[in-house]
C-alpha cells in the first residue's frame, strides 16, 4: 500500500475568521488608497512599510494565499514605495525651484520625515533585488547623520534623533550578512547620535531644574512631554534598544526610567464599582518651584486624561516592558501590567483605530503582554479591540469615533488597524503551529509580535 501523504492540520476556526477580517480591511485600504493615488509621500511610505511587514510576517501560507489576488505583499510594497519616491522627488523639485527646503528634508525621524521613506525604500528594494536603488536610499539614510547632528535638532521620536536611531536600526537589520563595512558605519553614526541624545537630555534636565530627580529629560516645542511619541518614555525606549550603548549609560538610563515609571504615575479618575481609581501618566511636566525651592511634581502635571500611545499609559507601558527586558526587574513588568489595566478601563476613546492615538495603538500593550504571558485576559482584550477595528466604519458613522485628519494612514487611520490585525493573526498562526508541534514555529525569535510598530519592533 502506498504511503499516504500527511495532511496539513485544519486551520482553527478563529484564525479563519480573523484572516477574513484582515483581508477585508486590507482590501478596503487598497481600494481607498491604491498605490496610484496621489497621497502625500508620508502616507505612501507608511503603506509600503505595512505591506513589507505583511510580507515578512508570512508564516507558511498564512498571507500569501489570498494576497495572490493582488499579486504579492512585497510587490505591493514595491508599488507603494515607487509612488512615495516619485511624489517626494516631484515635491522636492517644486519646492527647491521656489527656494524652499521642505520640513521633511530638514528633520531626521523615521515616521514623519524623508529618512523613514529612504529606510523603507532600502529594505523593499533589497527584497526586490533592485540593489542599485537600495544602495542609493541607504546612502541617503546615512547622510542624514549631518541633519541629526544640528544643534537645534530635537531628540524626539517622530521628527528627531530617537527616530533617526530607529531608522539606523531598521536599515541595519536589512543589510546583507556580508556587509560588515556598512554595519560598522551605522554603528559609528548610532554612537554619535546616541551621545547627542544623552547630552541633550542632561542639559534639558538641568534647565528644567529637575536634575536632582532625573539625569535625563527631553523637551519638544518647549514642553517636557513624557509619552512615547514626543516624550521622554519614547526616547528612553529607543535608547534601551541598543544594548552595547545602553550598557555604557546604564545607571543614568535606569534612574531616568524609574523617574518616568514610578515618580510621576498619578491617580486620574475613579471607576464605578472599583475600590481604586485608575492611574495614568501626565502628558508632560512643568517645573514648578515652590517657596522652599523644591519642585513639587504633583503641581506640575500636564493633562492626565489621555490614554493613547502618544500620551499616557499605553505608551508608558511599552517603556516599562522595554525596561523589564533591559534591566530584568519584575517591578518594571508590574508597571506594564498596571498601564495595560488602566488603558483597558479607560475604553476605546474617540480618535479612531490608528496607532498613534487610536484603538490599534492601545491594543499593542495588551498584545505584547499576551505574547509574554499567554494569559486569557489579554487574549480577550486583544480580540475585543481587533473587533472594534473591524467595525471602525459603524463606529465612525454613529459618532463614537471622530474622523482622523488622515483616515487611512498608518499612524492615524485604517492602515494602523490593518497592521494590528496582521500582527495578531501572525501571532495566532504561530501559536497554532506550535501547538500542533511544528518545530519551525518553536523558534522564539520568530514567535509573535516583537514590539510596537516603529518603536520597539526590531
Ligand atoms: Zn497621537
Amino acid at each position: 500500500m502506498a504511503d499516504s501523504i500527511p495532511e496539513d492540520p485544519p486551520i482553527p476556526q478563529h484564525i479563519q475568521k480573523d484572516r477574513e477580517g484582515f483581508y477585508k480591511l486590507c482590501e478596503r485600504l487598497l481600494h481607498e488608497v491604491p498605490p496610484s493615488s496621489t497621497q502625500d509621500q508620508t502616507g505612501l511610505a507608511g503603506y509600503a512599510l505595512l505591506f513589507l511587514r505583511i510580507h515578512e510576517w508570512d508564516v507558511g501560507d498564512a498571507f500569501s494565499t489570498s494576497l495572490t489576488a493582488w499579486d504579492s505583499a512585497i510587490a505591493l510594497a514595491g508599488e507603494y514605495i515607487d509612488a512615495a519616491v516619485a511624489v517626494t522627488d516631484a515635491h522636492r523639485q517644486r519646492q527647491h525651484a521656489h527656494g524652499h527646503i521642505r520640513s521633511a528634508e530638514s528633520q531626521c525621524g523615521f515616521l514623519c520625515t524623508d529618512v523613514g521613506m529612504h529606510a523603507v525604500a532600502f529594505a523593499i528594494y533589497r527584497q526586490l533585488d533592485r540593489e542599485r536603488d537600495a544602495a542609493d536610499h541607504l546612502r541617503k539614510v546615512l547622510d542624514a547623520a549631518t541633519i541629526s547632528e544640528q544643534a537645534s535638532m530635537s531628540s524626539e521620536l517622530l521628527y528627531g534623533r530617537a527616530g533617526y536611531l530607529y531608522a539606523l536600526q531598521f536599515v541595519r537589520t536589512h543589510l546583507a550578512d556580508a556587509d560588515e563595512e556598512r554595519r560598522a558605519e551605522i554603528d559609528r553614526i548610532a554612537a554619535r547620535t546616541y551621545a547627542l541624545i544623552i547630552e541633550d537630555g542632561q542639559r534639558t534636565s538641568r534647565q528644567w531644574g529637575l536634575d536632582h530627580r532625573t539625569p535625563l529629560l527631553w523637551q519638544w516645542h518647549g514642553k517636557a512631554y513624557l509619552g512615547a511619541a514626543h516624550g521622554t518614555a519614547g526616547i528612553l525606549t529607543i535608547l534601551m534598544r541598543w544594548p552595547e550603548l545602553a550598557k555604557r549609560y546604564a545607571p543614568m538610563l535606569q534612574v531616568a526610567t524609574d523617574f518616568v515609571l514610578f515618580a510621576i504615575e498619578t491617580w486620574t479618575f475613579s471607576v464605578a464599582g472599583a475600590s481604586e481609581g485608575v492611574r495614568n501618566w501626565p502628558s508632560s511636566i512643568r517645573p514648578v518651584v515652590s517657596e522652599q525651592g523644591d519642585s513639587p511634581l504633583e503641581r506640575a502635571y500636564g493633562r492626565t486624561n489621555l490614554f493613547q500611545f502618544c500620551h499616557g499609559a499605553p505608551g508608558i507601558g511599552l517603556c516599562a516592558l522595554q525596561a523589564h527586558a533591559t534591566f530584568g526587574n519584575r517591578r518594571y513588568f508590574d508597571v506594564a501590567v498596571r498601564a495595560a489595566d488602566a488603558t483597558w478601563v479607560a475604553g476605546i476613546g474617540q480618535k479612531g483605530v490608528g496607532l498613534c492615538h487610536g484603538v490599534a495603538g492601545n491594543a499593542y500593550l495588551q498584545l505584547l503582554l499576551l505574547r509574554h504571558t499567554e494569559m486569557t485576559v489579554y487574549a480577550d482584550r486583544v480580540r475585543a479591540l481587533t473587533l472594534v477595528c473591524r467595525l471602525w466604519e459603524s463606529y465612525t458613522r454613529n459618532g463614537t469615533f471622530r474622523l482622523p485628519d488622515h483616515p487611512w494612514s498608518l499612524w492615524e487611520g485604517l492602515a494602523g488597524a490593518v497592521w494590528l490585525l496582521a500582527d495578531h493573526l501572525s501571532y495566532e498562526v504561530c501559536v497554532a503551529m506550535r501547538d500542533s508541534d511544528d518545530a519551525a514555529a518553536s523558534n522564539s525569535d520568530t514567535f509573535g509580535p516583537r514590539g510596537f510598530p516603529c518603536l520597539s519592533d526590531i
